[in-house]
């Protein structure tokens, strides 16, 4: 007997047909003598429906508000499938973020899991209830309903897993797996049978949207194993696991794109210390993320020109504090493009291998395409390039590294 924790996303969830199937693979797993806590999304494009109507009242709605709006989504699922659950003769109860409870910070929208309390779902379980949790929500100190940020039903998953000391966290998707890029854009992408925590962190924070980036912080931190598997089919899917000896051997493992990052330019700032702390400073003031910077020396003497990328969510925001604080101190001009995409590819395999990058900057070459920034850690190599290119670079970077071809560790 195991304890386990099944996440199902949007799609998974999507009308009344795909709950009850939800529905019966719970039960499957119930009938097996496991302990279930099930944790889901809001039907697919309810969330984006919500903010489409906050949109309409107002362009910059108040951010709490705004939480205890889109929280709703995951409200409807959970009350459907715990009926729908007892309709076919299983125990079953439904929790918000709050009644559980998700503890999280107060940062709207973004909010981080500080705490989960776990009893009242280990009472349920031992009653022989599935316990059913709302995804993508919590509450913070003062009482206030939060969010965790878009895909964030993923981290409650793995955060409850971790809470309750679940064997497995499940993750059911459209896909049967982690690919070593999104199939839907990339036929030849390859399902990849194990992928270390560190390298699904880059590609989860690179773009590969499959899982939110905290749900595999978690994961590392409380070493929870991820199965990442399709909740259409039974197809063995992807485990998300420590790193493994022979998983080195693989140089590039992934190719990831994101276009969520708009970039901004700032030309010809005076080329002296202080500058980009002032800069930058009100920036991270307001819990704004500032991804890539450059920095160039500009055609104009004892001057600098700066760029970097920001959430798009963020975009107008930063926009808005870097227009006042060139102001001060005394750059030329602010310059904008929210077309754009960043590339990446991901491979532990990098730290032992010199020619990657420039494989990756021929490749993208080859195609005719521009790359605007770049940006390189142990592990990854980002390029920003024009949005329009995305499709075509991340099909150029997957055959360039022959990623549809299985490397030592998947041929076990
Ligand atoms: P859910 O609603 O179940 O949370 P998401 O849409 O958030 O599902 O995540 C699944 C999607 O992630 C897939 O449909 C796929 O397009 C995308 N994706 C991006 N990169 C990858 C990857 N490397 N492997 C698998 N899926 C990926
Ligand atoms: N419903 C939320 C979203 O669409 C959370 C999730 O699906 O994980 O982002
Ligand atoms: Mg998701």
């Amino acid at each position: 007997m195991a304890l386990v924790v099944q996440k199902f996303g949007g799609t998974s969830v999507g009308d009344i047909e795909r709950i009850k199937n939800v529905a019966r693979r719970v039960l499957d797993a119930k009938n097996q003598g496991h302990q279930v806590v099930v944790v889901v999304s809001a039907m697919a494009g309810e969330t984006d429906k919500l903010i489409r109507l906050a949109q309409q009242v107002t362009p910059d709605p108040d951010e709490r508000e705004m939480d205890v709006l889109v929280s709703t989504g995951e409200q409807v699922t959970i009350a459907l499938l715990a009926m729908t659950l007892k309709s076919m003769g299983c125990d079953a109860k439904s929790y918000l973020g709050f009644q559980i409870k998700i503890a999280t910070d107060s940062a709207f929208g973004k909010a981080r899991i500080t705490g989960i309390e776990s009893e009242k779902m280990l009472e349920d379980l031992r009653n022989g209830r599935v316990v059913v949790v709302a995804g993508f929500q919590g509450v913070d100190e003062s009482e206030n309903i939060t969010t965790l940020g878009r895909g964030g039903s993923d981290t409650t998953a793995v955060a409850v897993a971790a809470a309750i000391r679940a064997d497995v966290c499940e993750i059911y998707t459209d896909v049967d797996g982690v690919y070593t890029t999104d199939p839907n854009i990339c036929p030849k992408a390859r399902k990849l049978s194990r992928i270390s925590y560190d390298e699904m962190l880059e590609m989860a924070s690179l773009g590969a949207k499959v899982l939110q980036i905290r749900s595999v912080e978690f994961a590392k931190k409380y070493d929870v194993p991820i199965h990442v598997r399709s909740s259409f089919n039974d197809n063995p899917g992807t485990l998300v696991c420590k790193e493994e000896r022979e998983m080195e051997r693989v140089v590039v493992s992934g190719v990831t794109y994101n276009k969520n990052e708009a970039k901004i330019e700032i030309m010809r700032v005076p080329d002296i210390p202080g500058v980009a702390a002032k800069l930058f400073k009100p920036i991270a003031d307001a819990n704004i993320v500032v991804d890539m910077i450059i920095q160039t020396s500009s055609t104009e003497k004892g001057c600098a020109d700066l760029a970097f990328t920001v959430p798009k969510t963020d975009f107008s925001k930063a926009l808005q504090i870097v227009k006042e604080g060139v102001r001060e101190i005394g750059g030329k001009e602010v310059l904008s493009d929210e077309n754009i995409a960043k590339v990446s590819i991901i491979g532990v395999g990098m730290r032992s291998h010199s020619n990657v990058a420039a494989q990756m900057f021929s490749a993208l070459a080859r195609e005719g395409i521009n790359i605007q920034m770049i940006s390189t850690s142990e592990i990854k190599i980002s390029c920003i390039i024009g949005s329009k290119y995305t499709e075509l670079a991340v099909r150029a970077l997957h055959d360039a590294f022959e990623l549809d071809k299985p490397s030592v560790t998947e041929e076990k």
